[in-house]
Parts: structure tokens; C-alpha cells; sequence
């Protein structure tokens, strides 16, 4: 054979090539190599271009039309898609099918959907019902009891660990996550490490770490109260309860008031109320029984202190004055109000006298709380007698009581006159309210890459997938199969996608996410700024989409929330599929 032979035979580089394609990265796919979808799939099935090819049970490359006019790009398979080896089969994919449905399109006639990537590729404290337990210890004892987690409606819910994860960091960044005024220890802030891409619960909805700002608000995971909670600590404050310095809520009250004491404790159980009985001491020495509630330390009452005690002395911040409806004047005038009949000349009156003690505030403060009576439409004066007393002008203290009668059980009724007595107790306000989660500002630092801190753990949790941290509520991370593929692996599997782009030739290519939209387009900016837009990406119509998974995260559909956004994007992709079909 001549050497000219030789070098044909070496130069017929389209069989050569197209055998070493599943195990080198560096040899390219050109446009054209397959003729079919199934000569694709067959290669990806034996692809070991990325490491990804070690861990798959099956190459996950599409579903649906194969010559659909729209495709739909994911970014990489999960547990489900790796089993099955189909695209969007999971609870993601039930969503992203109904999303279709509502605008009457359909994986059979009008959707091929596929994959940038074919192939499945911490000691944080966690809030469980049985005190705290370290992340690490949960995963590696796979302890399946139950963590605090936030549902839907931001309610506190308790709910079982189902899965245990331990991933290689593989490049990732990590944050540190904390709260600007959290306990320090000479450890540096109480908080938690997670990696850029771990998402995390904020007014704004589920973000990355990565994405959060200065000034978003976190879901704590601990208690904020209702609106009948707040009613009962703002007045419980506002008369002689206290929070001490180290936020911890305690009040008093006479044991003939325990029935009181326990209506109180019942709306505020979401704060793990304690109630206890002891012995109090009196000035001149004589002993009673006495009962004490305190509430378990947290945000909520650390931040309250921070509004209650300017330079560690109680004053009432005009602020939790504006808050109080007539439920909270009637838990602060049972505290601390009274009233008497009045008399003259040792005769007594119709006309009654009604008092609230104020304490130890300023007089700028009292003249604050006269004048906000003022504005509820009450006449009173405040008076200093070794402390501050306010008083209700002729005729202002009956009507108050009126007002508030309602509020004021069978216990505390030797509270209202006579008179007032046949108005009904309102038990309904004392029930026990859903336990809200409250929300705070966060501070992120990115941390320098550590050696020897090169695995990361998370857990997955029924229903919610979410836990509470000493920093807040932080959704599962993608398990180590799931996690975002790195710009070597998409970069391995993207001649795959391109050739799938010209075998199936769509007129609307949607893009599932931030890391779809950056693989096939090289677009960085974030889904939330650019979702919705139409894109040009090789003389074909894009649109970059929420993925089906964030909306599974974000269930609002209020105006302006993901899934209303996502309702205005496909009816636009509709609209744009009649257009075209108009056209041609
Ligand atoms: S390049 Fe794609 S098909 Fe190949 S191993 Fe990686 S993910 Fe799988």
C-alpha cells in the first residue's frame, strides 16, 4: 500500500473520530455527526467526555417531537430523570407539562425537551425537636427525627429528615451566612456555611447565597407573633412585663390571675411560653403564691428589647403605641389599670375613675401616651407620683372600658364595673395562632478556599425541603448527583445539545434557568432580570424561563410572583408559536 493510501486510510477521520468521541473531551463534534436522534443518544449512553459519565445509571437526552417547533432546555438530570433516563419527570417536569397545558401545547405534537448536560453527575447547627444537632452528625448517623421547617404560608412546621447528603465541594465558593447582631463566640458569628449555590428564603423569595444583597430579609425560622400575639406582648409590655438583656420575656401576675395568665400563654404558644408558680416576697415581708410566664429567647424579643430599653432602661417606643387595637389596651389596662367609684362628701358616685399605671418613663414619653390617647379619642392627663400615672378626664374612663369589655375574661372581670358585666367575653381572641416565621436583615462573606474543608453535607426534608440554621431558613442543596454541572462538564456535553438543536430545528428554543441560558447563550445576567425577554442565539428565537423547580419553591400567585410571571411568559411563547405558524 503506497504511503499516499496509507495516510487516506488515516485521513477517513469521520469513522476514526466519531468511535473516540464518548471518552476524549478534546476531540470535537462537528455539525452534522448525526443523522438521527438515536445514533446521539447511543453515543451519550458510552460518553465518558466529563466525569459525569462515571456516575450515570442512564444518559438522560430528550423526550417529546422530535421535530417540535419549540424545545426546551434543562440543565442537567436528577435522581428521577438518571433512573428513568427521560428529561423534566419528577415533580419539576409534572409543573412544567401543566404549564404547557394551560396555553395547549403538548411534549406529543408541539415540545421537545432536552438537557445541557446528559449524565447525574457542613457542621451548621439545625433546629430539631430534640434541642439543636450538627449537620454532619445528622447525615453521617442519618438520623431521620424531625427539624423545624417553614411551609408555604410561612408557617413553623416540624417535619421529618428524609435523605443525607455528603458532597465533595469540587470548586464551589463558600459563605459564610449570619445575622449582623447574632451571639459571637470567639469562634467569630454564630451562622452557617453553605456554598453560592445553596438557595435560601428571603422577602424576595428562594435566592442563592450568592445572590443575596445587603438588606434582604432572611426567614429566621423562629417565631414572629400573629396579630393577636402581638396585641398581648405589646400591651403585656407596656404594662410591668419585661425582656431581659439576654432577650428572654418574663411577666408576673397574682395566682388569683392564672386563668388570665394561661389565655395569654395559649396565643403566644408559638414562643414556648412557661408558666411557673413561687413564692414572691412583699415590701413588708409577707409571702403569696405568685405565677410567672416566661417566653423561650428569640429574634423577635431580642429585636424588641433593642426598640423597648434605648440605654438599657424601658421606655414605650411610640411605634408600639400606633400598633395597639382595643385587644392590646384591654391586656395592658388588666396589668396595670384599675378603677374606682368616685365620691363626694363620703357619698358615692355614678361616675367611675379609671387609672393606668405608666411607671418609670420619661415625661416627654408620658406626654406621648397622653397624646396618643388623644388620637384614639380619649381625653386623659398624666400625673408623676413616684411614678407616672395616667388618668382618663369625666366621663372618657366608662367609655374606655366599654371599648375594651369584650376582651376581658371571667378572672380579670372584677376589672370593669358592674355595669359593664353583661357584655360577652370574646374567647375567640385567646385561640391559639399559626407560628409565623420572622424575618431579618443577613450579612454574607464570602470565605477564602480552605484545603481541608473540601466536603459539604445537607439534608433533604419531607414536603418543605427546607430547615432552620442559627441563620436562617436554607432549602436543601442540590444533592451531590444534582448539583450544578461545572463549566468543564457543560462544556463537554454542549456539542450534543448543538446537534440536537439541528436535528430537532425549533423555532422557540425556552431556557429553563440561569445556568441553561449561560451554557447555550453565554449570557450571564440573572433569570429574574432577563425571564420573559426574547433573545437572538444563532438566528433562532429564545426565551430565557423560570425553571419549573424555583416555582415549586415560590407556590404565590399573586401578581408579580414567579408563577404569575411564568403565566404572562407562555402565553407570549403561544402567542409567538401562532405568529410564526401565521407566517409560514
Ligand atoms: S459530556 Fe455529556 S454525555 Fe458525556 S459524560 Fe458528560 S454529561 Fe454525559
Amino acid at each position: 500500500m503506497s504511503s499516499e493510501n496509507q495516510l487516506s486510510l488515516f485521513d477517513d477521520s469521520n469513522f476514526n473520530q466519531q468511535e473516540l468521541i464518548p471518552t476524549d473531551p478534546k476531540i470535537p463534534i462537528p455539525p452534522g455527526t448525526y443523522s438521527t436522534m438515536t445514533e446521539l443518544a447511543q453515543h451519550c449512553d458510552r460518553c465518558h467526555r466529563c466525569v459525569l459519565g462515571n456516575t450515570r445509571t442512564h444518559a438522560v437526552v430528550g423526550r417529546g417531537n422530535l421535530k417540535a417547533p419549540i424545545m426546551v432546555v434543562g440543565e442537567a438530570p436528577g435522581q428521577n430523570e438518571d433512573e428513568t433516563g427521560l428529561p423534566f419527570v419528577g415533580k419539576s417536569g409534572q409543573l412544567l407539562e401543566k404549564i404547557l397545558a394551560s396555553v395547549n401545547l403538548s411534549t406529543d405534537q408541539d415540545v421537545y425537551i432536552a438537557n445541557i448536560n446528559k449524565c447525574l453527575g457542613g457542621y451548621t447547627r439545625i433546629i430539631t425537636e430534640e434541642g439543636s444537632k450538627r449537620l454532619n452528625w445528622i447525615v453521617k448517623n442519618q438520623w431521620s427525627g424531625k427539624v423545624l421547617s417553614v411551609d408555604s404560608n410561612g408557617s413553623l412546621v416540624w417535619k421529618q429528615v428524609t435523605g443525607w447528603y455528603r458532597s465533595k465541594l469540587a470548586g464551589r465558593q463558600l459563605y459564610k451566612v449570619f445575622f449582623p447582631d447574632g451571639k459571637c463566640n470567639n469562634k467569630g458569628e454564630v451562622g452557617y456555611i453553605a456554598t453560592a449555590d445553596h438557595q435560601v428564603l428571603t422577602r424576595r423569595g428562594w435566592i442563592t447565597v450568592e445572590e443575596l444583597q445587603g438588606g434582604d430579609l432572611v426567614a429566621t425560622g423562629t417565631p414572629a407573633p400573629g396579630s393577636r400575639g402581638l396585641q398581648v406582648l405589646l400591651g403585656s409590655l407596656l404594662g410591668d412585663a419585661c425582656i431581659s438583656s439576654s432577650g428572654q420575656f418574663l411577666e408576673n401576675h397574682s395566682i388569683q390571675q392564672a386563668a388570665y395568665l394561661k389565655l395569654k400563654a395559649r396565643v403566644l404558644n408559638g414562643f414556648r411560653p412557661q408558666v411557673k408558680e413561687y413564692l414572691a416576697k412583699s415590701q413588708n415581708g409577707k409571702t403569696y403564691q405568685s405565677l410567672s410566664m416566661g417566653l423561650a429567647k428569640t429574634y423577635y424579643l431580642h429585636d424588641l428589647r433593642e426598640e423597648w430599653y434605648p440605654n438599657n432602661k424601658k421606655d414605650f417606643p411610640i411605634t408600639a403605641l400606633e400598633k395597639l387595637d382595643n385587644f392590646g389596651l384591654a391586656i395592658w389596662y388588666m396589668d396595670d389599670g384599675y378603677w374606682r367609684r368616685k365620691t363626694k362628701d363620703g357619698q358615692i358616685r355614678k361616675s367611675i375613675d379609671v387609672e393606668i399605671a405608666l411607671g418609670n418613663i420619661t415625661p416627654e414619653t408620658a406626654q406621648k401616651v397622653v397624646k396618643y390617647f388623644e388620637t384614639q379619642g380619649y381625653r386623659t392627663y398624666a400625673v408623676f407620683k413616684s411614678t407616672w400615672r395616667l388618668f382618663f378626664r369625666y366621663g372618657e374612663g366608662i367609655r374606655f372600658l366599654e371599648n375594651i369589655a369584650e376582651y376581658i375574661p371571667a378572672s380579670m372581670r372584677y376589672k370593669l364595673p358592674e355595669e359593664l358585666h353583661s357584655i360577652p367575653f370574646n374567647i375567640e381572641v385567646y385561640q391559639e395562632e399559626a407560628v409565623v416565621t420572622y424575618w431579618k436583615p443577613v450579612i454574607k462573606k464570602l470565605l477564602p478556599p480552605k484545603p481541608d474543608f473540601d466536603v459539604v453535607y445537607c439534608i433533604d426534608v419531607e414536603d418543605t425541603a427546607n430547615f432552620v440554621t442559627p441563620a436562617g431558613v436554607v432549602h436543601n442543596c442540590r444533592p451531590p448527583e444534582n448539583r450544578v454541572p461545572t463549566t468543564q462538564e457543560m462544556t463537554a456535553c454542549k456539542p450534543y445539545l448543538l446537534e440536537q438543536i439541528r436535528l430537532v430545528d425549533p423555532k422557540i428554543i425556552l431556557l429553563t434557568g440561569a445556568t441553561a441560558l449561560k451554557s447555550l447563550t453565554g449570557d450571564k445576567r440573572a433569570i429574574t432580570k432577563i425571564r420573559g425577554q426574547w433573545l437572538e442565539w444563532e438566528g433562532r428565537l429564545c426565551m430565557p424561563i423560570f425553571h419549573p423547580s424555583y416555582l415549586l419553591r415560590n407556590p404565590s400567585k399573586e401578581r408579580g410572583a414567579p408563577k404569575w410571571l411564568m403565566w404572562q411568559d407562555i402565553q407570549a411563547v403561544r402567542a409567538k408559536l401562532d405568529e410564526i405558524r401565521k407566517d409560514t
